[in-house]
């Protein structure tokens, strides 16, 4: 049936929601995609399920074209798995869990590693049932510190992970190269400009990691490209030496204690400083414990919490200096923001000192510090490298100025390795008739946070503006509003529908067309064609979204074209 928006529920806004940031989050909200239900956790309306619905059909095609299997597993899960991981602990608060009547503890999926591991365990025995590729479009719950953003970064998101296993090294990096090839061809398809970098591996483990990034100043991920040769890794993945740290003086450290979380404001009157200050070597104590140093001069913030990780009796008396001999007490974090964790290792570079650009770090796991918080989500004494990179700092692969770019992680692909097959005893049987541990790859992309990709990257001032592919139909009929134009685009619409065309029809009545071109234009489908002023004749307009370009042509011929 022609989908007529008489009959659609959809409302559409004419002002950006007051909490959003992003275009993507402005955009999806006032053009009707979605609604937000609670922090983080989002409702998909009709537009936007269908919008969703073409990312998932594009990646599913994918995944089956290298022979990934598609399953279903829960997202409501026991603890044992992820406690036998280790990642019941170590994902932190990211992790929502729960408990049931019983007492028993469970969590929402974050990332399935462990659960497909155990769906292997029990389904394959012998080499001869491998390579396995698994896959699933599913909802992933993560308790993000800042869901915003709007579906870029939710606390409840689609994803599409899979797993490869195999059982040999080069069966896992063929796998490997299958879905680096796959996500090629996913996001091409999907009409996103993306690059695939170097990355850390993170919470997953494993060895060999590269992400795929859509540029767009809404991303969270910095990267750094180099314009000479093949040369692109994310920050906090860049592999330039540690920049030896020029001290410099600076004043001893002050010790603050106040009985809340302090805020700029607070520190201020306090130290007795305008608010604008820079306040760097400064260290505050709440209840007792040390909770941060050195902060941005000119904005709120919460300091976190650095505490539990340093008894106060070490700190109390100490300067940034004494802190500067004690590297393997702090080693320090500072973030693209300013000062958000402690730094006082390299409070005294220059470079920092300025508030340029950003720094970032990794420990021992390949963790890896932006946006973070030394001790809340770092144990402070595993924080191994802090790594400084600027806008024109030398390529590690060809000495070229290296250019720095934001973006939007879409994609992840690990070369995971054996870390889980050892964790729950994965084996097949061999060639040689004996066991041979099997080695594991994971894959996600995120499919909710590519729509709003996709929005950010191709909106325009006047509204969303989807690739044909993605779109929620392709073609938005308008009709203007008179009844002989409101008969000649339902007619139009069930002509092209009957000919496999996806149309939606604006027959509102009591809407202005000014309202209507308004709306279509904010909507974003590819082509809109307007029975107006001209609609007697036999004559409509055909409008191209994205250039604007418009043209008059009678009805058959426009048929033609569209279908
Ligand atoms: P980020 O760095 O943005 O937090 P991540 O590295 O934690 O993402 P992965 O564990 O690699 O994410 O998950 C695979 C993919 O899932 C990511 O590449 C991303 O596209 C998507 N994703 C991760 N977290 C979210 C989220 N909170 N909301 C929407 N999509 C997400
Ligand atoms: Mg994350
Ligand atoms: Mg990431
Ligand atoms: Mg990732």
């Amino acid at each position: 049936m022609v989908q007529r928006l008489s009959r659609s529920m959809l409302k559409t806004l004419r002002d950006d929601p007051a909490d959003a940031e992003t275009a993507s989050h402005k955009l999806l909200v006032r053009a009707g995609y979605v609604r937000r239900s609670s922090a983080g956790i989002w409702t998909w309306l009709p537009l936007g399920k269908k919008v969703l619905e073409n990312v998932s059909r594009v990646v599913r095609e994918e995944m089956d074209a290298i022979g990934g299997q598609e399953v279903l597993l829960p997202a409501l899960l026991p603890r044992e798995p992820y406690e036998a991981s280790g990642r019941w602990e170590e994902y932190g608060d990211l992790l929502f869990r729960l408990k049931d009547r019983k007492g028993g503890d469970y969590l929402l999926g974050p990332t399935h590693e462990e659960i497909f591991t155990l769906v292997v365990k029990d389904q394959c025995t012998s080499y001869k049932d491998l390579p396995v590729i698994l896959y699933q479009i599913q909802t992933k719950y993560r308790d993000e510190a800042r869901p915003r953003s709007g579906v870029l970064r939710g606390r409840e998101f689609q994803m599409k992970d899979s797993y490869s296993f195999d059982s040999s090294d080069e069966g896992l990096v063929e796998s490997y190269r299958l879905h680096r090839e796959a996500y090629t061809k996913i996001f091409q398809r999907l009409g996103l400009d993306y690059r695939i970098v170097s990355a850390v591996s993170g919470a997953m483990g494993g060895s060999a990691s590269e992400e795929f990034l859509a540029p767009a100043a809404a991303g969270e991920d910095t990267f750094v490209d180099c314009p000479a040769c093949d040369y692109a890794a994310n920050t906090e993945a860049v592999t330039v030496p540690v920049p030896e740290v020029e001290r410099v003086e600076h004043p001893p450290v002050e010790l603050l204690d106040t009985p809340d979380t302090p805020t700029i404001e607070t520190l201020a009157e306090h130290l007795g400083v305008p608010r604008s200050a820079t306040l760097k070597n400064l260290l505050v104590k709440v209840d007792g414990k040390i909770t941060a140093v050195g902060v941005p001069g000119d904005r709120e913030v919460d300091l976190g919490k650095l505490g539990e990780h340093l008894a106060p009796a070490e700190v109390e008396l100490v300067t940034a200096e004494d802190f500067a001999d004690r590297p393997d007490l702090v080693r320090g974090y500072v973030g693209p923001q300013g000062l958000a964790g402690t730094a006082l290792r390299y409070i005294a570079d220059p470079r920092i000192a300025a508030g340029t650009s950003w720094v970032t770090g990794a420990n021992e796991e390949g963790k890896h510090a932006r946006n973070v918080v030394c001790g809340r989500d770092f144990e402070v004494d595993q924080y191994l490298d802090v790594v400084v990179v600027e806008e024109g700092d030398p390529c590690p692969r060809c000495g070229a100025g290296l250019k720095i770019d934001r973006a939007i992680e879409i994609g992840h692909i690990f070369q995971l390795g054996r870390k889980y097959a050892d964790a729950f005893q994965l084996d097949v049987l061999g060639r040689e008739g004996k066991p041979v541990r099997v080695t594991m790859g994971s894959y996600g992309i995120g499919v909710s946070r590519a729509v709003a990709a996709l929005a950010e990257q191709t909106a325009d001032d006047k509204g969303l503006c989807w690739p044909r592919e993605i779109a929620p139909a392709d073609v938005h009929v308008v009709a203007a509003g008179k009844a002989a134009q409101t008969e000649l685009a339902l007619e139009v619409g069930e002509k092209l529908h009957s000919a496999g065309v996806r149309v939606l029809v604006d027959d509102r009545a009591g809407v202005s067309p000014g309202v209507k071109f308004t709306d279509a234009e904010l909507i974003g489908i590819p082509t809109i064609l307007v029975a107006g002023r001209r609609a007697a004749e036999g004559i409509v307009e055909l409008k191209d979204r994205r250039t604007g370009a418009r043209e008059e042509l009678p009805v058959a011929e426009a048929i033609t074209r569209l279908a």
